[in-house]
């Protein structure tokens, strides 16, 4: 329910209804209302608001709440584009002018490191966008059918796999609603099910598309719940005609139960099964299943800072752990002597060697294995590594890598992380030995309530 909504009648304000302030955002992005001593965690409203909520559900010890009518706004809220972001819940944010989005999030890395860290350390000025809109790259849509025999796809409301159905979404590249649109149509003329998850039946469970910022490239990935798909080259003939921006259609399919997108097998339909894109300047591969940073035009801002702060001569052996296509590494190449890349992904890590064999990159070498194994074996062999980049998934490093690390000695860390949580424990398990320099936030996600985050670290003794 919106900010304006109606003020409720006599009749449903019960004792569910209260009157509350909100007095911070909590780490998943909803406001903290406070009545009394209860706390209570509301989509959509903001330090300062004040007014009258209603209490939805309990979870884990954890209750929720509705706004029922704002009686005090925030300066910082605004009109959003999207209609439906509080009921998408994708977009926690679109209701906060951006300026206030971003400090946020800086106080928000702020607050990890001195809650999870028992670090008290300023932030620099989160970095964003000039137009934080249509910026991802990636979109990932569940499918589903209306009683008319409609096909509709959008995003499953929070918590729930309820799908919402999505129009216009503000936040992706607006080349894959047209496609969405065609497959919709298509999909319902070719009689395509959409897999019904409860039933265990069906065939169409998502459509995953990737386009490329800086070359006319467009993968649409359609995963399917089985192998057999009934005109299957008719259904992609009449796609690529209807839309020929797209370069390549890949049959990904899934037959577990599962909230893991994709499934291990696939096969090309059309088009070489990859797109390339540039960054920084190389042009890099990428397949369905290798990560590939979703916001480009952020990610080479947040690349630059992280060749930036390991302050590269190009005397350096460097270390890229998490390499995913290899692009940190690529890129740092070109500053350094060599570079060490370990990926566990291995579609990622054929990526990243094509990549660097058509960008006539030779002095980056990648290994496909666990980033921890790798590095403890490196650290056995009394390997000489001079700078580490780290940038892993949210579940952050483990005490292993950090162990290892420490072994290898290298004079700095730069950490990419997109959960300043998990960068603030693995900063201070390293603490003792390397001392945290900056952090510096970017907003690759904007309107949401996620931040990438670069933290560099140096050596405290030269010697040992
Ligand atoms: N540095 C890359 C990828 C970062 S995402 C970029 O900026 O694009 C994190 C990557 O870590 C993913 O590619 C994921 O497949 C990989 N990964 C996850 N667990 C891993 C592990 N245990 N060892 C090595 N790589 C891992």
């Amino acid at each position: 329910m919106s900010a304006n909504s109606k003020k409720p009648s006599k009749s449903n304000t019960n004792d569910r209804v209260f009157h509350g302030k909100c007095v911070d955002i909590s780490h998943e992005g909803k406001g903290v209302v406070k009545d009394g001593k209860d706390v209570y965690f509301v989509a959509g409203v903001f330090p300062g608001e004040e007014g009258e909520f209603e209490f939805s559900y309990a979870r884990a010890g954890a209750k929720f709440a509705k706004t029922v009518r704002l009686e005090t706004v925030s300066k910082d809220r605004v009109q959003p584009r999207c209609k439906i972001c509080s009921a998408c819940g994708g977009c926690a944010f679109q209701q906060l002018s951006y300026p206030a989005q971003l400090e946020y999030k800086r106080k928000k890395v702020q607050e990890q490191f001195r809650k999870i860290a028992k670090m008290d350390v300023e932030p620099l000025p989160c970095l964003g966008m000039e137009d934080p809109y249509f910026y991802r790259n990636k979109i990932q849509m569940p499918f589903g059918k209306d009683n008319r025999g409609n096909l509709y796809c959008g995003f499953y409301k929070e918590g729930t796999h309820v799908i919402v159905p999505v129009d216009t979404c503000f936040i992706e590249d607006q080349r894959a609603k047209k496609i969405l649109d065609a497959i919709k149509r298509l999909g319902k003329s070719f009689h395509i099910e959409p897999y019904m998850e409860d039933e265990g039946r069906g065939f169409l469970r998502h459509v995953l598309i990737r386009t490329s910022k800086h070359k006319p490239e467009v993968m649409v990935a359609l995963v399917t719940y089985k192998d057999a798909f009934p005109s299957r080259s008719n259904f992609v003939k009449a796609l690529v005609r209807e839309c020929p921006e797209i370069t390549t259609v890949i049959q990904n399919v899934n037959s577990r139960k599962t909230n893991v997108i994709l499934g291990s097998f696939e096969r090309t339909l059309y088009g070489p099964g990859y797109i390339e894109d540039l960054l920084c300047g190389i042009c890099f591969r990428i397949s369905s299943k290798s990560f590939y940073q979703v916001n480009p035009v952020m990610t080479e801002v947040l690349y630059q800072k992280a060749i930036e702060a390991a302050k590269l001569t190009g005397e350096e052996t460097v270390f890229d752990a998490y390499s995913g296509i290899g692009t940190i590494g690529m890129v740092a190449s070109k500053h350094c002597k060599d570079v060490i890349a370990v990926e566990i992904v291995p579609e990622a890590v054929a990526d990243a060697r094509r990549s660097a064999k058509a960008n006539g990159v030779n002095n980056v070498s990648f290994y496909c294995d666990d980033a921890s194994s790798f590095m403890v074996r490196m650290a056995e062999k009394k390997q000489h590594v001079d700078v580490v980049f780290l940038d892993p998934p949210r579940k952050g490093s483990d005490q292993r890598c950090l162990d290892a690390i420490c072994k290898l000695n290298p004079l700095r860390i730069v950490y990419v992380s997109c959960d300043p949580s998990t960068l603030a424990r693995d900063c201070a398990y390293l603490n003792k030995k390397y001392r945290l320099e900056s952090l510096q936030p970017v907003d690759m996600f904007p309107h949401t309530m996620h931040v990438e985050t670069v933290a560099m670290l140096t050596l405290r003794e030269l010697k040992k």
